[in-house]
């Protein structure tokens, strides 16, 4: 019968059929709930009888025992051996006390020990409140690491946050850095290619100073004359031959270059030991 038991159930231990009393007790040996008057009865049988409203405050594997031949055997039967410190039933004994001298019966191995004296109580009573006490105390420990647990995220978080900030920072100084020294780049080449330039309008100002002579020449003068210019012109078209070869060594092609687009890679990758949380 389950110890929840309703206390308005009938008593199934009482001998009249139709008069059967409310079941007010619970009796550990035979497992059953019984009545104010049948719990005699079972006390006589010296059976362990609680109130109903305890019966689900009390662990049941303690209170009965030694041996199971509930049927057969009583306390009566019941022996402490001191040797093993042991409590043993003499009917159905374990043959572990078959040689054991200093073997007294329950009723004297109990005695006095529910006074405020005995030593077996208030020790028991000492080291199952100290045990818990450790136990809570574990509690504690475990309630504690999670609240330390919860204070190491945001710090972490905190960390990773200023650390971004940190890099937000350097790298908005990188990128105005970058782009000051591009613009500087760009006006030192556009000032170099500007002269190029200019260098290269007045060797072509000079062939087109040439071909103007050369064409008015042709149209306005003698045959001699242009003949005598012709050969001048030959002259400075060789010798601007050999100029242009020195421009064209001279005049190099700048290029601007950044990073290969797999440095992007190799700096994340460089990045990447931040993932490095750890639990231990
Ligand atoms: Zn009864
Ligand atoms: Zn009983
Ligand atoms: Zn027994
Ligand atoms: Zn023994």
């Amino acid at each position: 019968m389950p110890m929840t038991e309703s206390p308005k159930q009938l008593c199934g231990s009482c001998p009249s059929a139709e008069n059967k009393n409310t079941i007010e007790f619970w009796c550990f040996d035979c497992s059953e709930s019984i009545c104010i008057e049948c719990k005699e009865k079972h006390f006589g049988k010296f059976h362990v009888i609680i109130p109903m409203s305890e019966a689900g405050k009390v662990d049941k594997s303690v209170i009965t025992g030694p041996c199971t031949c509930t049927d057969k055997c009583s306390q009566n039967s019941y022996l402490h051996c001191k040797s093993h410190d042991k409590i043993y039933c003499k009917l159905c004994a374990p043959s572990i006390h078959k040689s054991c001298s200093d073997v007294q019966s329950i009723a004297n191995a109990a005695t006095g020990c529910q006074h405020r004296t005995s030593v077996l109580i208030t020790d028991l009573e000492l080291r199952l409140g100290n045990l818990k006490t450790n136990y809570l105390q574990l509690i504690e420990e475990q309630e504690l690491n999670l609240t330390d647990l919860n204070f190491q995220k945001y710090q972490i978080k905190a960390q990773v946050c200023d650390f971004r900030k940190d890099m937000n920072e350097y790298l908005n100084e990188l990128e105005d850095k970058i782009g000051n020294q591009l613009d500087r780049y760009y006006e030192q080449c556009r000032a170099q290619i500007s002269k190029n330039i200019q260098a290269i309008l007045e060797r072509c100002n000079m062939l087109s100073l040439l071909e103007n002579t050369l064409h008015l020449l042709i149209t306005n003068s003698s045959e001699c004359r242009t003949f005598i210019a012709a050969k001048n012109i030959d002259r400075k078209q060789c010798e601007e031959e050999s100029v242009f070869e020195t421009f064209e060594d001279f005049l190099k092609l700048f290029k601007l270059s950044f990073l290969k687009e797999e440095t992007n890679d190799i700096n994340k990758k460089f990045l990447r030991h931040w993932e490095r949380l750890s639990l231990k």
